[in-house]
């Protein structure tokens, strides 16, 4: 009798070409590759949004890279859509290119628990998410927002909003021109939502799946299209 294959899950490595999915809107797919988010472009005709990072300064770089061939020398900007790692953790590659924007909930939180989500990563994924977070330095962002900010990149006007406590304490949305919307992980396709309740480190998740409403509230709404949605966790 053979033994079962153990199951490895690919690298969590940002790659590929962005995807237009809207007029100046673009995404490179995660692929559905755990640990690697959506990451988002907003180009317009004054400056660039990108949204998340990717783990590590590897992933950062590429998305850097491929920010700055959309910008065609445009000035840059950072959101992350919350503090989890593998979609911020890369900011330090965009500090002296970027001017890095969170929300004053998400930034606390980051310098809260940051790094003990580094310790708790390399802990439970293994050794492709131990050699993603090699040489990570958290940082704050250059600018903090209260409840809501706008950014008007020229020709695209980016709405970034606090969302309040679900899938973390920080959460926010990312609206673009009132219809595109980047979520992170406050919803997710094919699975379920995603609740990452790790006591005593970590609990300042909201258990009841209703909480998550308010994003469905958003879509009914403002009828997105598309949505981006994140990457577990
Ligand atoms: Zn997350």
């Amino acid at each position: 009798m053979s033994e079962m294959e153990p199951h490895v899950s690919p690298p969590p490595v940002v790659r590929g070409e962005p995807v237009e999915v809207s007029s100046g809107v673009f995404v490179i797919p995660d692929g559905r590759v755990p640990l690697v988010p959506n990451v988002g472009f907003v180009v317009g005709t004054r400056a660039v949004l990108v949204v998340d990072t990717g783990m590590s300064l590897d992933s950062a770089a590429y998305v850097l890279g491929q920010a700055k061939r959309l910008a065609e020398g445009k000035p840059l900007y950072l959101t992350v859509t919350h503090f989890h790692p593998e979609h911020g953790f890369g900011a330090q590659v965009f500090a002296d290119s970027s001017t890095i924007v969170y929300n004053r909930e998400q930034r606390d939180e980051l310098r809260l628990k940051g790094a003990g989500y580094i310790d708790m990563f390399k802990g439970i994924f293994g050794q492709h998410v131990v050699t993603a977070l090699e040489g990570v330095e958290l940082i704050d962002p250059h600018e903090v927002y209260d409840g809501e900010t706008e950014i008007d990149l020229g020709g695209h006007v980016v709405t970034l909003r606090t969302f309040g406590r679900a899938h973390t304490g920080g959460d926010q949305v990312v609206i673009v021109d009132g219809r595109v919307l980047f979520g992170g992980d406050l919803f997710e396709t094919r699975m379920f939502p995603i609740v990452p309740y790790f006591p005593p480190d970590d609990t300042d998740v909201d258990l009841m799946s209703c909480r998550h409403s308010p994003c469905v509230a958003i879509c009914r709404r403002l009828r997105p299209w598309p949505a981006l949605g994140g990457a577990w966790p």
